[in-house]
């Protein structure tokens, strides 16, 4: 009976876990029968993971706009503003406080220095010194170099979906070096989309979808129809109804996920590169990121929540269960989003405004577990090539880190493509993310659920120190009415 009843009340989570472990079996058995897989298997395997990853991206675009738009033209300016000013110092500060946590571990642990200090692997020869191809080969170009740690998917996204010429690959990698060395951190131009277009497709710009610059539309035009008067209330009506069917559809792929889930994860250990050569300063890395993520999303967040709204922060957190399993199966917070403000506006009882207001904002720019990882990234590479950071550079560090989780677009190891920032801004060499190139799928994952808990406190906060002025606004009546 008490079974019956906790299924009933959680048949979703516990399909999505089952799904995970179904993945990773079905994914660890192929391996061993099926592998090396051609590229056109892995793509049938995945088949029904990309219906769940397309589902999902197709409401992003309805959503971020719905949302954004009818929560702005619903809420007074004064409220926006401080909703908003809340919002941006709850970002930055933890974002920053992840950040601190990755380097003070990656400080202490020394993941790069493990190893007796040399930077070896287990190849079929056993241990063997790390040769570092970028350095000793005769053409080492930087460019050429993260073009081949690109190589792989580059070729797999020829094969499967014929949309990156080949003459293309060296080319648009290099613009990718150069424009990030030149400090455009918003992920807005063909080459850097080009790279996050080939591990996913679609959701910055092969079909001219760009988040950031949606999100940016949105809260102007939003803005402004909130100052209009009896015009505004027609937007609001409007995109309010938009709203409200996006989200029936989302309460619809939801049941579908635990199919996808499946289909994803077991694709994904399929293809990935054999953990044979996975060595012993990866695994402290690992580890390293690991222990920061953990640390920083279910302790210091929660104590901050804790502190912030004398809730029990883990309820909270067990209400958002289904949103942090997509992250994880998906890992990509802008495909979570939906199911992110489904969980927060159903299970957590969040304010609709400040939901619809927050969290497509946070999906976008806020990446707690992100910016731990590139500055453990960082750090580690630093000592791998046996260099001391100064503390201005450990201090340079952590800006660039957060500049570079802000800048990342919320897809797949979109982290990895922005890390050039941080490697550049110590004069790290930025054929090195080479090194972590092998378990990154594997880490984005989890730093994506991270990314996607930090979001979810950050709309908990946000509306418990937003409560007064909501009320104060329902009685003076001055913006527009949320049950017009
Ligand atoms: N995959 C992450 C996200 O979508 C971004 C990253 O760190 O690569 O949140």
């Amino acid at each position: 009976n008490v079974v019956v009843r906790f299924l009933k009340k959680n048949l979703l989570i516990v399909l999505m876990v089952t799904a995970i472990v179904i993945g990773v079996t079905l994914g660890i058995g192929l391996r061993d029968h099926w592998s090396p897989m051609e590229a056109r298997n892995i793509h049938f395997l995945r088949f029904p993971g990309d219906l769940l990853m397309n589902m999902l991206k197709m409401l992003i675009l309805p959503l971020i706009v719905s949302s954004l738009i009818s929560s702005l033209a619903a809420l007074d300016t004064h409220a926006s503003g401080k909703l908003g000013v809340r919002a941006i110092v709850y970002y930055l500060t933890t974002t920053l406080a992840a950040v601190i946590i990755g380097i003070v571990l990656v400080l202490s642990i020394q993941p790069g220095n493990k190893g007796d200090g040399k930077f070896t692997r287990t190849g079929k020869e056993g241990w063997q010194p790390y040769r570092r191809l970028t350095r000793l080969d005769q053409n080492c170009f930087p460019p050429n170099l993260i073009a081949a740690c690109f190589e792989k998917q580059v070729t797999q996204a020829n094969t499967v979906n014929h949309t990156i010429p080949a003459t293309q690959k060296n080319e648009s990698v290099f613009n990718l070096t150069a424009t990030l060395g030149n400090g455009n951190l918003t992920g807005n131009n063909t080459a850097m989309d080009t790279v996050i277009t080939i591990e996913s497709p679609k959701i910055v710009t092969a079909d001219g979808m760009n988040i950031l610059g949606l999100v940016v539309f949105s809260i102007f035009f939003g803005t402004i129809s909130g100052r209009l008067g009896p015009e505004g209330r027609v937007i609001f009506q409007f995109f309010e109804a938009l709203h409200i069917v996006t989200m029936k559809m989302v309460t619809l792929v939801i049941w579908y996920s635990p199919v996808g889930i499946i289909f994803l994860v077991a694709a994904k250990i399929v293809e990935m590169e054999d953990p044979a050569v996975v060595f012993q300063q990866l695994a402290y890395y690992f580890a390293t990121v690991m222990l920061g993520l953990f640390v920083h999303g279910f302790l210091v967040l929660p104590l901050v929540y804790f502190v912030a709204v004398r809730r029990n922060p883990y309820r909270f957190l067990l209400n958002m269960t289904k949103a942090v399993l997509t992250a994880w199966g998906t890992a990509s917070s802008s495909a979570t989003l939906p199911i992110t403000m489904e969980c927060l506006e159903t299970k957590n009882h969040i304010d609709a405004r400040v939901t619809k207001f927050v969290a497509p904002i946070g999906a976008t720019i806020n990446m707690d577990g992100t910016a731990l990882y590139e500055a453990v990234a960082a750090i580690f590479i630093a000592q791998v090539n046996n260099i001391s950071l100064s503390i201005g550079q450990v201090i340079a560090v952590s800006i660039t880190a957060t500049a570079a989780a802000i800048g990342a677009a919320g897809v797949p190891q979109a982290g990895l493509v922005t890390m050039a920032i941080v490697l550049t801004a110590v004069g790290l060499p930025v054929e090195d993310v080479t090194l972590i190139l092998s378990i990154d799928w594997f880490l984005d994952r989890f730093r994506t659920a991270i990314n996607v808990i930090g979001d979810s406190y950050g709309a908990g906060i946000v509306y418990h120190l937003s409560m007064d002025d909501l009320l104060d606004m329902d009685s003076h009546e001055d913006g527009i009415e949320l049950d017009a």
